[in-house]
């Protein structure tokens, strides 16, 4: 028997096409499922029905327990007493492999398949042929629905296709129904029960409170419709808006640059033109769905599909396509003018918010209210992304796992992220929330421990004073320097206040600023940054072109030199605000001697012109570099030679020297600040500096972790700039070493034939 044959037989000989087919199919059902009977009955009425119209000796209905096993719920033709009765393991027969892989089954001859299990209970010999589809809800197998002939059966795409419009009826009915407690937790059907999702940690810390989505999620009520030619229309029109919509965001000034955004637009502009992700939603419309049923049922195809392969760059590609089945989804209601389907307005009153977003750039963190953030969960972010950085600097725990959030949660709903753990708690019950807040007094305690150092000198148990400096940008930040006891700001990051203001700060804002940064550290040393825009840190107002590698290309300094009026106007309000004290200034990105030097020329330029016009100058002006692209390191005799100081930019030192974009996720195990080829490089940087008599100091991440920082120690680091927070871990780090014995160590570490990178990759190869 062909599946054409099948066709007839379904509508007495008539040959129709499969939509039809699908669509008196699902009016049957729905007839089924708007009816009085309990659910099981209507399990059983319907996989009557799907025999009868798919012309098939037997249907059944599997659905997975909460002991992980798929129990026979309904069937049409296996013996009525194998319901409930037969269990298969996960990855049991047919069935098991339907489910293992989210993915039909179609088997001309069942009994010669690998797979084959046979079970006595349920009389099911002499079947032949066997086609299954997974029952998939939220991106999780949750069933599986099957038919079987007695002879051999080639099913064909259509035939598939209409038992996976039915799977997605009988996912709603058993969702929707007193079945959805019958239901293994596992597979994450109901948006109420509690959840608990490891992640990975990308900032540290703890946070309670409610879930805001970045972009809203809409709320599908409608999933079926008889209207296939207006629901075509409808998509039609959503395409096209989607199309429009991602162009106008491309083309929006402060959008037209460079960077993770851009990247991400351009491909989901990609994806929304991608033509087998358009048919396959067309073709579910018509099988009787509406557009968003459409969306639907095609995204939890691909959570389904996707989720079930470990490949991360698929992963990757899902995180998109999700995000695009959203966009659509909302591009629809917006057409519509339901605005109330966009499941938002919760957020509005909600005070301690947990943000969670598919991407967030560092200034769209700044731009959220600081005083009801308290918690954030993107999708993927690689472990030196700014958004990170300033994540940190606001003190705001960040974890991974957008997605899978976003298919658990609605908005309001209470969760609690674990930063130190890679946990995410999504409606936590009372005792996760009981031991948190142990957790959270006990954090306060270990806070309480390093707050009683504040005052208390880093020195090591031999005697060897460490200088712990703070990174900082906003002036949120200034407080900490009291309240953790730095010893100064090692790195101002003069771009983070540039990122949160609407337009470029004129002189005498700028000044403004300045002057209340130096006024806040009184006798304490500041170290300004001059801007480090580019790459992931864009200017809303100043145009940047398109660039293939953002990291690599048109940034910091080598933007500065070329728009020099950028950076005049910067010294010049740095030089305003230092009037009689000492002002710092280190120079980002620096890859060749000669680009110092011609900073240092607009510099002295600035002074002079300042001294011309009569103005008070900075009692001293010391200039430094930052040692961040490795060129640098065979140009270091030079440099040393010129510089008044040097800092260790090991983020960018790492990206670069490790070839690994420090904003890519996929590439984040290739960040190994403990690899011995990166310890050779810090180690030859610290002992040029002692020679040259230099000051050096190191304000990248790996100074706030206290093992690395400890590292650093060993090297002959003795000037360190972290994250406020980090002061006191570190500091009690220090105060509990002997630093002979850690260079010792660290020595025989630099010696290790292999690096602890090498190795994670090797098991990885595995
Ligand atoms: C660095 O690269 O290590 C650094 C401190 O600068 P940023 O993180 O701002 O690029
Ligand atoms: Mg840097």
């Amino acid at each position: 028997m062909v599946a054409g044959c099948l066709r007839g037989r379904i509508l007495r000989g008539e040959m129709v096409s499969t939509s039809t087919r699908s669509q008196i199919l699902l009016r049957r059902l729905r007839s089924i499922m708007q009816g009085q009977d309990k659910a099981e009955q209507k399990l059983s009425r319907i996989a009557n029905e799907i025999a009868a119209i798919m012309g098939a000796e037997v249907s059944s209905i599997y659905v997975r327990r909460k002991n992980g096993r798929l129990e026979l719920f309904a069937t049409k033709g296996l013996a009525p007493s194998a319901v409930h009765q037969t269990q298969l393991d996960w990855d049991e027969g047919l069935v098991g492999l339907v489910a293992r892989t989210a993915e039909p089954v179609a088997v001309r001859d069942a009994p010669k398949h690998p797979a084959f299990s046979f079970r006595p209970e349920t009389a099911e010999d002499p079947l032949h042929s066997f086609l299954g589809v997974p029952i998939i809800r939220e991106g999780n197998v949750i069933g599986v629905l099957t038919v079987q002939n007695q002879e051999p059966v080639s099913y064909s795409e259509d035939d598939i296709e209409a038992l996976e419009t039915t799977a997605m009826l009988v996912a709603e009915l058993l969702s929707s129904s007193e079945l959805q407690d019958v239901i293994d937790p596992e597979t994450d059907i109901a948006r109420d029960l509690p959840h608990m999702l490891e992640v990975d940690p990308l900032v540290e810390g703890i946070a309670c409170g409610r879930i805001v989505f970045h972009e809203p999620r809409i709320e599908i009520r409608e999933r079926f419709s008889e209207d296939v030619t207006g629901e075509l229309a409808r998509l039609e029109r959503g395409f096209a808006a989607l199309e429009e919509q991602l162009d106008r965001m491309l083309q929006r000034v402060d959008l037209a640059r460079t960077g993770a955004h851009r990247d991400v637009l351009e491909a989901y502009r990609m994806f929304a033109r991608d033509s087998g992700w358009r048919r396959q939603i067309r073709d579910a419309v018509k099988t009787g769905l509406t557009a968003e049923g459409a969306i639907e049922r095609v995204q939890n195809e691909y959570r389904a599909r996707f989720n079930s392969r470990s490949r991360t760059f698929l992963r990757a590609r899902l995180a998109d396509f999700n995000d695009l089945a959203n966009r659509l989804l909302r591009v629809l209601a917006e057409q519509d003018g339901r605005p109330e389907l966009l499941a938002q307005e919760a957020a509005a009153s909600v005070e301690d918010v947990i943000l969670v977003a598919r991407t967030l750039g560092p200034a769209e963190l700044l731009d959220f209210d600081r005083d009801v953030l308290r918690g954030l969960v993107l999708s993927q972010a690689g472990h030196g992304a700014h958004v990170l950085i300033v994540a940190r600097a606001l003190g705001v725990p960040v974890l991974s796992g957008a997605d899978r959030v976003l298919a658990l949660a609605k908005t309001g709903d209470v969760a609690i992220i674990d930063g130190d753990t890679g946990t995410i708690h999504i409606r936590p019950t009372a005792d996760i929330v009981a031991a948190y807040q142990e957790k959270i007094a006990f954090r306060a305690q270990r806070q309480a421990r390093y707050s009683a150092l504040r005052d208390q000198p880093a020195v090591t148990r031999d005697g060897v004073r460490i200088k712990l400096l703070m990174n900082a940008g906003l002036l949120v930040d200034l407080p900490h320097l009291a309240e953790s006891g730095a010893d100064g700001i090692g790195l101002f990051r003069t771009e983070l206040q540039f990122m949160i203001s609407a337009t470029l700060p004129r002189q005498d804002r700028q000044q403004q600023m300045y002057q209340t940064v130096l006024q806040a550290a009184g006798d304490k040393p500041v170290v300004f940054r001059t801007l480090d825009i580019g790459g992931d840190k864009l200017l809303p107002y100043l145009r940047h072109g398109k660039e293939e590698n953002p990291a690599l290309g048109y940034r910091a300094i080598r933007l500065a030199l070329d728009r020099p009026a950028l950076l005049r106007l910067q010294v010049r309000a740095l030089m305003k605000a230092a009037a009689g004290k000492v002002l710092d200034l280190m120079l980002p990105m620096i890859s060749d001697v000669s680009e110092y030097r011609q900073a240092r020329r607009w510099i002295d330029k600035e002074q002079a012109f300042l001294k011309r016009h009569g103005h008070a100058l900075p009692e001293q002006v010391k200039i430094g570099a930052m040692i961040e692209v490795p060129a640098l390191l065979w140009q270091l005799d030079q440099l040393l030679a010129e510089v008044d100081f040097i800092s260790v930019g090991s983020n960018d030192l790492q990206q670069f020297l490790f070839a690994a974009d420090r904003n890519n996720a996929l590439v984040a195990q290739r960040f190994d600040p403990l690899h011995p080829a990166f310890l050779k490089v810090l180690k030859e940087i610290a002992d040029a500096a002692k020679a040259a008599e230099v000051p050096l100091t190191l304000c990248g991440e790996m100074a706030g972790d206290p093992a690395q920082a400890m590292v650093l120690i060993g090297l002959g680091y003795r000037s360190l700039s972290m994250s406020p927070a980090a002061i006191g871990p570190v500091k009690e780090m220090i105060r509990s070493i002997d630093t002979g014995t850690v260079k010792k160590w660290v020595n025989g570490f630099l010696e290790a034939p292999d690096g602890p990178m090498k190795r994670r990759l090797q098991a990885a190869g595995k």
